[in-house]
């Protein structure tokens, strides 16, 4: 049994959560975290695809042009 601190400071059980992974600056990320990560990412690049939607013209979502 090995127990990882991750670098949001949770403790991660390896042999439960092998899915963690490991940045030399940052240090260790665990399964969940990771994944909230990857969460958060993809709620910002959505974000990002409706501004964009928004602001082009061509789209015209704000109704403005
Ligand atoms: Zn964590």
């Amino acid at each position: 049994m090995s127990v990882i601190m991750c670098k949001y400071g949770c403790l991660s059980d390896t042999d439960e959560n092998p899915d963690f992974s490991y940045d030399e600056k940052e240090g260790y990320t665990c399964a969940n975290c990771a994944e909230n990560e990857v969460d958060e990412w993809r709620m910002r690049q959505y974000e990002r695809d409706q501004q964009d939607m928004f602001d082009s013209p061509d789209l015209n979502w704000s109704g403005l042009r």
